[in-house]
C-alpha cells in the first residue's frame, strides 16, 4: 500500500547508511517524529539533499511504501544550518536544542512543530542563543504540561510571595513555602519564578526586549535541564 501526503518538516538529525545511502529523523508538523529513508542519499546533488541538513525547514511530498517513509519531492525549503554554522555559539545552542527535542519529544503535536521552528529561525536571525535556549525550555515544559507550581506551596497551598518562598522544588514540581520546606535544594531563588512566568508567555518577537543577567541564565539552564530529565 502507498500513502502520498503533503506535509512540513524539521531536520533533527542525519546519519549515513552504508556507502550510498541516507537516514534522516525529521519532526513534521503533522505526524511528528518520522524517520525518512534517502536511497543514494550520499551520491546525488539535489536540492532534496541541501534541504534535508539538520536545522532545515521544508515542505514536500511524502510516500509511505510498505511502513516505511520516503521523500517524494521538496516543494520549498529554508537553509536554517547555513546562518547558524557561521557562529559557533549559535550552532552548538542549535545542536543543544535539537537534541533536547528529539528525546523528549516523542508525539506528534503542531506546537512542538511550531516551538522548534520558531526557535531555529529566530535563533539563524541572531537573537540571543542563550535567552533563546531558556525560552525554548520554558515552553518545552510548559507544552508538556508539567509546568511547576509558582503561585501556591506544593504541600499546604499557602499562596507564595517572596517572604514565604522557600524554594523552587524540582521533585514537587512547584514551590514550597519556608513551614513546609528544609530548605536543602539548589534551586532556591525567587527571581527564578519571575523569569520562568515571563518566558511562559513571551512571544518570540519580544523575546530581544528580555533583560536577564548571565548568571541566572546559567541557573535556569541547569533548572530546567534537571526538572526535564526528572518529569519526562
Ligand atoms: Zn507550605
Amino acid at each position: 500500500m502507498e500513502t502520498i501526503f503533503k506535509d512540513e518538516a524539521i531536520v533533527l538529525r542525519k546519519s549515513f547508511v552504508g556507502d550510498f545511502d541516507l537516514s534522516i529523523t525529521v519532526y513534521t508538523r503533522q505526524t511528528g517524529k518520522e524517520n525518512i529513508y534517502i536511497p543514494k542519499g550520499q551520491i546525488i546533488k539535489s536540492n532534496l539533499i541541501t534541504a534535508t541538513e539538520p536545522f532545515n525547514w521544508f515542505s514536500g511530498v511524502f510516500k509511505y511504501i510498505k511502513g516505511k517513509l520516503y521523500l517524494q519531492e521538496i516543494d520549498t525549503y529554508r537553509n536554517l544550518a547555513l546562518p547558524l554554522a557561521k557562529d559557533i555559539n549559535r550552532f552548538n545552542t542549535a545542536f543543544d536544542i535539537n537534541f533536547v527535542f528529539n528525546r523528549y519529544v516523542i508525539f506528534p503535536d503542531e506546537k512542538f512543530f511550531i516551538l522548534l521552528k520558531k526557535t531555529l529561525y529566530y535563533l539563524s536571525e541572531g537573537v540571543n542563543p542563550e535567552i533563546l535556549k531558556i525560552n525554548f525550555l520554558v515552553k518545552l515544559i510548559y507544552l508538556s504540561g508539567i509546568f511547576p507550581e509558582l503561585d501556591k506551596c506544593q504541600q499546604c497551598s499557602v499562596k507564595i510571595n517572596q517572604k514565604n518562598f522557600s524554594v523552587l522544588s524540582i521533585e514537587k514540581a512547584g514551590c514550597l513555602c519556608i513551614n513546609c520546606s528544609s530548605n536543602r535544594e539548589k534551586f532556591n531563588n525567587y527571581s527564578i519564578l519571575n523569569l520562568l512566568k515571563k518566558l511562559k508567555n513571551i512571544s518570540f518577537k519580544n523575546i530581544q526586549n528580555i533583560n536577564i543577567q548571565k548568571k541566572e541564565i546559567e541557573k535556569l539552564d541547569k533548572f530546567l535541564n534537571a526538572y526535564l530529565s526528572h518529569h519526562l
